[in-house]
């Protein structure tokens, strides 16, 4: 998709790339993080989502960091048909368990005076705190995944790494079954523990910088990627090598990777399952099925065997 990108002078790509560079992730989390300091409602938060995605989803069509990974126009349709349909199956489970389960958790929170959240903090500390709490629990789902086959095809996470190309919007590109999997840091914290209000407030933080860990762009990973994941450490974690693959679990906060010993920076030369990107439907029946040709999945062949087919 080229849009006319080819008429905009050189001189400018450059001073955007630049401007993206050093600028992008540092503007956009500050934004997401005055969200909840003005007190936003609903639609301001809807609209600065759109904004920034619209904005990333232009960068990758101007200054894409890997040319080689532009999707066509079709491509592009096929991985939203997918994000339409996770983030479908989210909101079903959502509403399900609105009546159900999250009663239930609240109930039990309640019961046992299990609410330990400091509702008295800063707004400020409060969002911060349970983003790197909701990362805490992710964290440890999101290894396991990749640590237990059982886990990995249950989730449906092999679907969200078949992938050979990256953009913003493969944020979303999951199994349906994974909607399941991701609401467990509000259900053991916002539900269990207390901070469920300000849970949704810290969504746009979590937003924007997971949309940017997917993003094919050329960002800079210093200072900030202390706490917060990166591109360059998130496509590392979308590496077709088992050994790279099994690395670098936090999709927002890399903080955890930090602490728990499986932080990775490094260079990705390809990413993917394998070396081909299975059909589309491979990817509905991964949860039953492992496509032939993945390396990356937990117990499918020694670890030593994949990195030598890996040329
Ligand atoms: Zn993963």
């Amino acid at each position: 998709m080229k849009l006319g990108v080819d008429r905009v002078p050189e001189a400018r790509k450059q001073r955007i790339q630049s401007l993206t560079y050093w600028g992008l992730q540092p503007t956009l989390t500050v934004l997401a993080l005055m969200l909840p300091l003005l007190g936003a409602e609903a639609l301001a938060y809807q609209v600065f989502w759109f904004s920034f995605i619209g904005l990333l989803t232009l960068l990758e069509i101007l200054i894409p960091a890997r040319p080689h990974w532009q999707e066509s126009l079709n491509d592009k349709l096929l991985v939203l048909g997918l994000v339409w349909i996770a983030s479908t199956a989210g909101d079903l489970f959502e509403a399900a368990f609105d009546e159900s389960l999250f009663v239930w958790l609240a109930s039990l929170r309640d019961q046992f005076a299990l609410d330990i959240w400091p509702s008295d903090w800063p707004i400020l500390a409060q969002v911060m705190l349970i983003f790197v709490s909701y990362e805490f629990v992710n964290y440890w789902y999101h290894r396991g995944a990749h640590q237990w086959s059982w886990l990995w095809k249950t989730s449906g996470h092999g679907t969200h790494h078949a992938f050979k190309h990256l953009t913003a919007i493969n944020t979303m590109a999951n199994h349906p079954l994974e909607a399941l999997f991701l609401m467990l840091p509000r259900m053991l914290v916002g539900f269990l523990l207390g901070g469920e209000e300000v849970g949704m407030a810290v969504g746009s933080l979590f937003a924007v910088t997971v949309f940017m860990a997917h993003c094919n762009l050329e960002l800079n990973s210093k200072v900030i990627g202390w706490l917060f994941t990166t591109n360059r450490y998130h496509i590392h974690h979308h590496s077709m090598v088992r050994e790279e693959s099994n690395t670098n679990y936090g999709c927002a906060c890399i903080l955890w990777d930090r602490v728990f010993g499986t932080f990775s920076d490094a260079d990705t030369k390809e990413a993917g399952i394998g070396k081909t990107q299975p059909t589309y439907a491979e990817l509905f029946l991964m949860p039953f099925e492992e496509p032939r040709s993945s390396q990356v999945a937990p117990l499918t062949q020694p670890a030593s065997v994949a990195s030598n087919d890996y040329d």
